[in-house]
């Protein structure tokens, strides 16, 4: 039975610092429960002395308890105990996280627990599995390409999917011998705190993992610009990726990683296959989360020839669709994170109406679903290049429909001038899709697929306006690190 009763769901408002629950003494911030907008609490922000401390703390528990200097398997053997305990704790972990944000509660369970524990095993592995190097040299000398971690690396997470982001920060962070100083998103603060003192119970000494709470214009700039962050790991929205790049070139010049936006095409040929198989595919592109995903797959580009079979039945699949609160197990659709991110959907599809866009199915808030933030699937075609919906992130379960004629046009369409972040590629002929592949600007290409797999080796990061560098996979560790040239004559 994995339903629960979220008012008697006790949270752990506030801070985690050098291993204690801290209250801030910032702006009050009211935090509510997306199924049924109640608030589930007020937390105070920290304000920038608040974010000095938790730095402060970081830099110096690095040191103090040897975490940076350690031998990497010692560090690999807390990660694997903290993943364990994260299993054996799943089911309080899994209602924080189900209570405060978009997840209902099954998916958290069958994915997201799993999907975060094995993140973090994946960088336990990493942590003394991949050396520096010995560079071609001189006989009469050796040079060197030694790694060293960054120091404290500063994380900011977006609400979308709060334990697996903070995974994705902190495992090869920490694995790479780094504090990390983390904020998560203002709209989703609970579960990562919980994170945070299992990770102490696992060994990791106090300190070395911080949580500060609060807003991005006070808390998340502050640990920004903080002079002890020697780097920045952000994942949010393309215009905040922005603002932080310019504040870490301004505070030190940091390096950054920054997992943004995205606007995928889903290009789908006519010889894409049986159509239900792939119209599930593309539904679960664009409705996973209720839309609110990074890689979703917004951007339907189908082939004339299978369009209208494809898009009837993706009419059929939005209109079964049934609201439920995240913390029903049988509720498997995901609310709108808040009023405001409800309102922008709505106002995306009236602007891509106004420019000449047709509402196929769905295209309002779900009737009788009280103060949750509900929204129905929604097909809009007859989009041009220039159409809003086609040109920006909506992060909702909005899906536009284009069609194409030949290939070229296809991969026309795909194109995007702002977003690369995915895209998915569907046909039964291999050279099509090694065409597309190669032609599509974007991070990850899937093919006969949409979505990623368990293989944590498979690096995930925009081009262009997605964003710079990786999450995930091998890549991900070696950005926690920054490597120093030695030469030694002899
Ligand atoms: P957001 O950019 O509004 O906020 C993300 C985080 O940044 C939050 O913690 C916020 O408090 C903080 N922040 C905001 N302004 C800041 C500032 N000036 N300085 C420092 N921190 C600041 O994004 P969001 O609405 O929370 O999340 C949705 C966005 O995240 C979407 O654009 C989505 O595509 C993107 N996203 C990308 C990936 C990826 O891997 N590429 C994954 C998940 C989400």
């Amino acid at each position: 039975m994995l339903s629960f009763n979220p008012d008697n769901v006790s949270l752990p408002i506030g801070h985690y610092i050098n291993g204690k629950h801290r209250q801030g003494q910032g702006n009050g911030l009211g935090v509510k429960r997306p199924s049924d907008g109640r608030v589930a609490g007020e937390l105070r922000e920290a304000d920038a002395a608040l974010v000095d401390e938790a730095v402060t703390a970081a830099e110096y528990a690095r040191n103090a308890s040897g975490w940076s200097q350690c031998s990497p398997r010692e560090r690999g053997a807390v990660l694997r105990r903290w993943a364990d305990l994260i299993a054996r704790d799943g089911e309080q972990l899994a209602r924080l996280e189900a209570l405060g944000s978009t997840r209902p509660i099954a998916e958290v369970i069958n994915h997201e627990l799993p999907f975060t524990a094995e993140a973090i095993r994946f960088y336990a592995e990493c942590a003394d599995k991949y050396s520096g190097d010995l560079l071609p040299t001189h006989d009469a000398s050796l040079a060197m390409l030694v790694p060293e971690p960054y120091g404290v690396i500063g994380a900011i997470t977006p609400w979308n999917f709060p334990l697996s982001m903070a995974s994705w920060k902190c495992g090869p962070a920490l694995a790479a011998g780094n504090a990390v100083v983390l904020k998560p998103s203002e709209l989703t603060p609970f579960s990562t705190v919980r994170l945070a003192e299992l990770a102490v119970e696992a060994g990791l000494p106090a300190g070395v993992l911080n949580i500060v709470q609060g807003s991005g214009a006070v808390t998340g700039s502050a640990l920004v610009a903080h002079p002890l962050v020697r780097k920045v790991s952000f994942t949010g929205s393309t215009q905040t990726g922005a603002q932080i790049m310019s504040q870490a070139a301004f505070h030190g010049m940091k390096p950054v990683t920054l997992e943004l936006g995205g606007k995928s095409p889903q290009l789908v040929f006519d010889d894409a296959g049986d159509i239900e198989v792939v119209a599930q595919r593309i539904l679960r592109g664009f409705t996973a989360n209720g839309g609110q995903a990074c890689v979703a797959g917004t951007r339907l580009i189908v082939q004339r020839g299978i369009a209208d079979a494809l898009v009837s039945r993706l009419i059929t699949l939005c209109q079964g669709f049934q609201p439920g609160v995240t913390w029903d197990e049988h509720s498997r659709y995901a609310p709108m994170i808040d009023q405001r991110q409800a309102d922008k959907v709505q106002q995306m599809i009236r602007q891509a109406q106004q420019q000449g866009a047709e509402v196929l199915v769905g295209g309002e808030r779900f009737a009788h679903t009280g103060d949750g933030y509900f929204w129905q699937p929604t097909l809009l075609s007859a989009v041009n290049q220039d159409n809003p919906a086609i040109l920006q992130e909506i992060f909702g379960p909005v899906l536009t429909v284009q069609y194409f004629t030949d290939e070229a046009e296809g991969l026309m369409l795909a194109a995007h001038p702002t977003y690369g972040l995915c895209a998915g590629v569907h046909t039964q002929s291999l050279a099509r899709a090694m065409r597309a592949m190669r032609a599509i600007a974007a991070g990850t290409v899937w093919i006969n697929r949409y979505g990623r797999s368990g293989d944590f080796i498979i690096p995930t990061g925009g081009f262009h306006g997605s964003g710079i560098g990786k999450d995930l996979g091998r890549q991900a560790f070696d950005a926690c690190r920054r490597y120093k040239s030695v030469l030694i004559d002899f």
